[in-house]
């Protein structure tokens, strides 16, 4: 990466459906955060562009990392705005080009879950791995992908959360698009519909889990089918279930029934193979600051 002058900071914002996270600093060392809700999208930016304001003379490009879907690609008129997502008040939303009009620096966008796949392949669980790829499981269910060194856009960008459910499922799911599709099924909001409860609040031995680790591992198992990942890092609020990880490994070494004949995906070697995000929660503001170096360095 080239030498930067001194005062060139960076800016990242990691917007998620509850929180925006804006950050100043660079990839390894963060100088000044705050959160605010994502609540209307005119409040959320606008609480955003205060915090960056002060910094306006000293930075150097911004970085943003979004829930999506996103338009990414470049020559379409509303590149970087959101597009169809189902939290009120977003679709449509002109993200990359608000921002850009009130602080007028570089800027580089992603979905969220692109940017940790980013951070995790360069400075994280994923490095020396191409491809790459990471599944988060919280409110929804999102999956990045590093190809090549790059996160993958195309017609799109990966969205394996919305693959339809399997057919064994026995459940209607609440993905106001597809009813059961993973996310519909697996995510934290079905599991709240499923069983009425908060997924925190159920125990660690309920019946849920066994499920909730087949339909990841029918996950993770279309990811090594369409991606031919050299490694799957799985974060997410679900994820952190004791115990949960460890199934959805046995679960992906069973559902795949030994038809990629890979020794990571054998029981000895499913475990290192399916990592915990290095980053942690970080990992999207992480690849956001990433992001926001790669403006710097090539903005266009
Ligand atoms: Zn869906």
């Amino acid at each position: 990466m080239a030498e930067r002058g001194a005062g060139a900071l960076i800016g990242a914002l990691e917007l998620g459906g509850s929180k925006a996270l804006c950050a100043v600093g660079t990839s390894r060392h963060t100088l000044a955060e705050v959160r605010v809700p994502t609540s209307t999208p005119d409040a959320t930016l606008a609480a955003v562009e205060r915090f960056f304001q002060p910094y306006r003379g000293s930075l150097g490009a911004l970085g943003i990392a979004s829930f999506g879907p996103l338009e990414l690609s470049p020559a379409a008129p509303n590149f970087g705005g959101l597009l169809a997502t189902p939290k009120p008040g977003w679709a449509n939303v002109p993200l990359l080009a608000t921002l850009a009009r009130a602080l007028a620096v570089p800027i580089r966008i992603d979905t969220d879950v692109n940017a940790a796949a980013l951070a995790e392949q360069r400075l994280g669980a994923g490095q020396g791995d191409d491809p790459c790829v990471y599944i988060t499981v919280g409110t929804g269910i999102g999956v990045g992908a590093m190809v090549g060194g790059a996160p993958l856009h195309g017609l799109l960008h990966p969205e394996l959360g919305h693959l339809a459910a399997p057919a064994w499922c026995d459940f209607a799911g609440v993905c106001p698009f597809h009813g059961r599709c993973l996310e519909g099924v697996a995510s934290a909001s079905a599991l709240r519909a499923r069983t009425g409860r908060e997924p925190h609040q159920l125990s660690d031995d309920d019946p849920v889990w066994a499920l909730e680790a087949r339909y990841l591992g029918a996950l993770l198992a279309s990811c090594v089918l369409a991606y031919a990942p050299r490694r799957l890092v799985l974060g997410g609020g679900v994820c952190e279930r004791a115990g949960l990880i460890e199934r959805v490994r046995g679960e992906l070494t069973r559902q795949l029934a030994g038809y990629v004949p890979r020794a990571e995906l054998g029981a000895a070697g499913v475990t290192d193979y399916v990592r915990r995000p290095a980053h942690g929660t970080r990992a999207g503001l992480v690849g956001a600051f990433l992001l926001g170096e790669a403006a710097l360095d090539d903005p266009r």
